[in-house]
């Protein structure tokens, strides 16, 4: 007996469904594509119980006539391509004619269609093609509601695979998100067993649509949209400030032509873009759109088209960190000298770090900020005077009020130091209270109170400098010769040769080893030292310029423990409070404000 049978269409069908429709989301990902691709201006999802109930996709588009609703569930039944070559030019989100398909397959498909508001039929086919597909007239606004019920019914195996009800819901939620994110212009209305869950009315850009899908109205205010407009394609970027940094990645989006997909190294550009903007640790929130010509893209390399692949991905790449970091420079000058204040603070660490945190003026929510103030400032503490154990803590009353004064109290420690010799008055109406832990300037400016991280500071002081006018070159009397440990370095050295002279590092191949024949001027590393610093630049990639120059403001720059002449800290703070960029150049916030409100609220004399 012969061991192998041609399968019968039926079961065929139904597994080559599941490569297409793996689970709910998946149906609800192709009908809104079909819905988005009639033209529809609105558009509905109604699920029941996690979507194996019941999905349905409700439109306005151009909908479809009887003879094309009778085909439109065929397997490579398409409008949108006629042969292969037609995916250069495919504008659709959907281009297999598989869809429909699947869900016929997998599912009970129940779909009415009219062109004109006139004349509408309903179609029900499945699951399978047993049943058989039934048409009849039917009375329809224009436009098209697809329905599935049952889905997975028939085929056990799949159901069991499943997750709970909620977290099917929840997927399907999610990729209700995605589409609503790539088109501000449709309005979309998510209904989840029978309650709205989300009604988004049309919005005039993708900015107000990424607020109103993932944002409070307050953080909307962060929001930053970008565009860049190449030969072949444009970038759109949607991107957060600081102010709505987080931990993690989760909010991070990457859209070509309409469709989330999952590309690293977008994402990546978005941190590349953003860096210097946010402090270790912290990611922005956003999304990059891209919109490419079809023909410098495959989208049919992912049978739920979630990857491409970009003809000039670099040049993708490159589009995105450019206009990014361009548009940080500008903001930069435009808000030159703009400091966080405790108000704007409490939103950069509210949100994930600190969930207890309600924007409630009470005075809790006071404390709470001094923490997470006094967490971010001491971004490394030194156990003794920021324990992490102390900050992970619950706020309990004792412990706000043992911590806040603990801060106060140096500075009062100091202060009456410099009482002895009166404190130095700027005329820009600073006084230099003193120093507190070995690091912090502590500034009075009219009710305020600064705590500079005078390291920090005077590295973004340097960093600046550095940019605006390059640093003189000191040549070496005697070249420090030095070996590489890998075709890598060697492979670095040899194609960034130029880069590295252009920041004043001259280096030499000759008979086989590395010399360095020049550095910048003051340079004050050991040998060796110098060397692994240079080779370090390794990883900076295309920054290989800020990379260097933040690596050389670093070393420049007074060290925590220095002591600084009151005249120089002042000058320090001074010139720390004008910076138009108040972060260090590895992201981290060089100070931190308070305010004589918060400290007589400390001790409660209010
Ligand atoms: P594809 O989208 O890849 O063409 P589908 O199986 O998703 O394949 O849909 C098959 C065809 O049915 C589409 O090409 C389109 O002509 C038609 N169709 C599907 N959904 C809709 C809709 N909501 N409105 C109008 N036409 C639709
Ligand atoms: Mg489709």
């Amino acid at each position: 007996m012969a061991h192998i049978q041609v399968l019968p269409p039926d079961e065929a069908r139904k597994i080559a469904a599941g490569e297409v429709i793996d689970r709910p989301a998946a149906l609800v990902r192709e009908l809104i594509d079909n819905a988005i691709d009639a033209g529809g201006s609105r558009i509905e999802l109604s699920i029941d119980g996690g979507g194996s109930r019941r999905i349905e996709v409700i439109d306005d588009g151009a909908g479809m006539e009887k003879e094309d609703l009778e085909l439109c569930w065929r397997t490579h039944a398409t409008s949108k391509i006629r042969s292969m070559d037609d995916l250069k030019s495919a504008e659709t989100l959907g281009f297999r004619g598989e869809a429909l398909a699947a869900a016929a397959a997998v599912s009970h498909l129940e779909i009415l269609s009219s062109l004109d508001s006139r004349e509408a039929w309903r179609l029900e086919v499945g699951p399978g093609e047993a049943l058989g597909a039934r048409i009849e007239r039917c009375q329809r606004k224009q436009g098209t509601s697809v329905r599935a019920t049952g889905l997975f019914d028939t085929i056990p195996a799949r159901k069991r695979f499943l997750k709970r009800e909620w977290s099917e819901a929840n997927l399907c939620r999610l990729t209700f998100i995605d589409k609503a994110l790539a088109f501000p212009a449709i309005s979309f209305r998510l209904t989840l067993d029978g309650k709205l869950k989300s009604a988004l009315p049309v919005a005039s850009s993708l900015k107000e649509r990424f607020a109103s899908l993932l944002l409070d109205s307050q953080q909307a205010a962060y929001l930053h949209e970008i565009h860049n407009a190449m030969t072949h394609f444009s970038v759109s970027i949607v991107v957060g400030g600081p102010e709505l940094a987080r931990p993690n990645r989760c909010q991070q989006y990457v859209f070509a032509n309409g469709r989330r997909i999952q590309d690293f190294s977008l994402m990546q550009a978005l941190e590349y873009g953003t860096q210097g903007w946010f402090p270790n640790g912290y990611h922005p929130v956003g999304a990059i759109f891209v919109d490419i010509d079809p023909a410098m893209a495959d989208f049919n390399i992912h049978p739920a088209k979630r990857e491409v692949r970009f003809a000039d991905a670099s040049t993708i790449h490159h589009a995105v960190t450019s206009c990014l970091r361009d548009f940080i420079r500008h903001r930069n000058q435009q808000y030159a000298g703009q400091i966080y204040t405790v108000p704007e603070l409490e939103h950069l660490f509210a949100a994930e770090s600190v969930p207890q945190f309600q924007n409630k003026p009470n005075q809790e929510n006071q404390y709470t900020v001094v923490q997470t103030l006094a967490q971010d400032a001491l971004h490394d503490p030194p156990p003794e005077y920021a324990p992490q154990a102390l900050l992970a803590r619950p706020l309990t009353p004792e412990f706000t009020s043992s911590f806040v004064p603990q801060t106060v109290q140096a500075a009062q420690t100091e202060f009456t130091v410099q009482t002895s010799s009166p404190a130095f008055h700027s005329g820009h109406g600073l006084r230099y209270v003193g120093k507190a832990f070995n690091i912090f300037l502590i500034i009075e400016k009219d009710n305020r109170l600064f705590f500079i991280d005078q390291h920090a500071a005077h590295e973004r002081i340097l960093y600046e400098q550095f940019l605006a006018r390059p640093v003189p070159i000191q040549e070496l009397l005697v070249a420090i010769p030095f070996q590489t440990e890998s075709e890598e370095d060697d492979l670095f050295l040899t194609t960034r040769r130029d880069a590295l002279e252009r920041l004043g590092v001259v280096i030499k191949m000759d008979c086989g080893s590395w010399r360095i024949e020049a550095l910048p001027a003051h340079w004050n590393l050991s040998d060796s030292e110098t060397v692994r610093t240079i080779l370090d630049l390794k990883r900076a990639g295309a920054d290989l310029a800020e990379h260097w120059l933040a690596t050389l403001a670093c070393h420049r720059a007074v060290k925590e423990g220095d002591d600084l002449d009151e005249r120089v800290a002042l000058a320090l703070a001074e010139a720390a409070l004008a910076l138009p960029v108040l972060r260090c150049p590895h992201g981290r916030p060089i100070l931190f404000e308070m305010n004589r409100d918060l400290l007589l609220r400390a001790v409660k004399r209010v």
